[in-house]
């Protein structure tokens, strides 16, 4: 949570190199790469990657503790999980900055207040557009939605290919790799969390 905090801080527009910048730094990557920029299939690629890059990480510039802010509370005894499943996500790993794709499984157990259920999907996709590790993505939702909504209990399950693992180093294309990661009464009961495993699987 407070390295989050000093992400967000740090992360100031003003401080940010220009689009220029940004370019030029693609088109020293395509030298890297044996390339010349100036080969004219390449002509425009800088502005297209930069622009690419505003869509990968766009989730900086978002707050994923707003989007929790609007609660309602008239749940009418409901007092169960709230599940929301295969929420498909695209992410980009922060050792290799190359694609991470998988899914996102949230339940909660609300207390007193629920969140629209779209929202789970815009927490998945705030922390999914920036770099990250798959471990501290798990984490970071999870205490998201604890911090906003103070639930009985949070799950998260995220289940996803690393590219860095399946075109790179290792070259293992199909592995898929899974985290979980359980708060208030998910972590508590195993038969809670028994159930919760049970209702991702169910088709
Ligand atoms: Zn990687």
């Amino acid at each position: 949570m407070a390295s989050e905090k000093i992400n967000q801080k740090e992360f100031d527009m003003n401080k940010r190199p220009s689009r220029e910048e940004a370019e030029d730094a693609v088109r020293t990557l395509l030298r890297w790469a044996g390339e010349d920029p100036k080969r004219e299939g390449l002509i425009e690629t800088p502005k297209r990657v930069a622009k690419a890059y505003e869509e990968f990480f766009s989730g900086y510039a978002l707050d994923p503790h707003k989007e929790l802010a609007k609660t309602f509370e008239d749940i009418q005894g409901f007092d169960d999980m709230v599940l929301v499943k295969d929420i498909e996500f695209v992410s980009h790993c922060e050792h290799h900055m190359v694609p991470i794709i998988g899914k996102a499984h949230v339940a909660y157990w609300p207390d007193e207040k629920v969140v629209g259920i779209s929202k789970l999907a815009r927490i998945v996709d705030i922390y999914a557009k920036r770099l990250v590790s798959q471990e501290t993505m798990t984490k970071q939702i999870v205490d998201t939605i604890d911090q906003a909504l103070k639930p009985k209990g949070v799950a998260v399950m995220i289940d996803a290919n690393h590219q860095c693992m399946s075109i790179r180093g290792v070259n293992k294309m199909l592995s898929s790799t899974t985290t979980a990661m359980f708060s208030g009464n998910f972590k508590s009961d195993l038969h809670l969390q028994r159930r919760y495993m049970d209702m991702v699987t169910y088709k």
